[in-house]
């Protein structure tokens, strides 16, 4: 097994890119116990890390899950990703992370920004109680954005929307030896809701465009140093780091009482 193939391997979990800007948030409707706002079929979201990691907004928590026909989500990641949201996200009410709808293929599959988009508003129907949080997955086959600065995408998010995507067929053609496709899956999932969680925001412990410095860390992007510093680990088990680091933990313990991100200083 090569360098170069393990370091293409790696790519996975570490591949990913943000965009979307700030929306405004609006106030929801106490009166019917459903939340117009986060039902609204053209939902901005506007959501904060605090509202997941804390519970002052919201006291639950609904992720709903998404997928186009042959991208079916691992059960495996899924819950994988629900253990890490139960660690850091303070949600009396509960998590729930709900495999809902399988989208059919359309025709003329492009895998661009604007056709997710269109989909995951189609399709985003749980309907959210008042006090209840959300987060969208949409799983689709590849993701093609023609100006993205990271090349091929296994996925990526919109932090403002609750928005994560993620590229099946990405993560399916990855796989390789004891680096199963579900751990691949993980490891994407739990990076892409960190960026939902505000990390990383942190300039001192940031690099790569809002990505950890730590190679220990899920939110690593540094291939080189991730493959370095996890070798044997790699090797021997097809584990990558699938968790936050001490700084990026200690970076959501900010969040989850600060509403407005922090300015950090050192
Ligand atoms: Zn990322
Ligand atoms: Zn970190």
């Amino acid at each position: 097994m090569s360098k170069h193939a393990i370091l293409l391997i790696l790519l996975i979990a570490l591949s990913c890119a943000n965009s979307c800007t700030a929306i405004l948030a609006v106030p929801p409707d106490t009166d019917s116990g459903i939340d117009p706002i986060l039902n609204s079929p053209r939902n901005p979201f506007a959501i904060h890390p605090n509202d997941y990691l804390s519970e002052r907004n919201f006291s639950s928590l609904l992720v709903e899950v998404d997928y186009i026909s042959g991208c079916v989500p691992s059960e495996s990641a899924l819950f994988g990703l629900k253990q890490i949201l139960e660690k850091y996200c303070a949600k009396p009410d509960g998590i729930r992370v709900a495999l809902n709808d399988e989208i059919p293929l359309p025709d003329s599959w492009a895998g661009t920004e604007d056709e997710i988009t269109a989909l995951s508003e189609k399709y985003k129907n749980l309907p959210v109680q008042t006090g209840t949080a959300r987060a969208y997955i949409i799983y689709v086959p590849d993701i093609k954005f023609a100006q993205s600065k990271w090349g091929e995408l296994w996925g990526y998010s919109c932090p403002e929307r609750g928005f994560i995507c993620i590229s099946s067929n990405r993560i399916q053609s990855s796989a390789f030896m004891y680096m199963t496709a579900e751990k691949i899956e993980k490891r994407v999932l739990v990076h892409e809701f960190g960026h939902l969680l505000g990390l990383i925001s942190n300039p001192f412990h940031q690099t790569m465009a809002d990505h950890c410095v730590n190679p220990d860390c899920v939110m690593c992007k540094d291939f080189d140093r991730v493959f370095m510093a996890n070798f044997v680990e790699i090797v021997l088990t097809g584990n990558t780091p699938d968790d936050y680091c001490e700084e990026c933990r200690k970076d959501l313990d900010k969040y989850k009482l600060l509403k407005v991100l922090p300015p950090f200083s050192h």
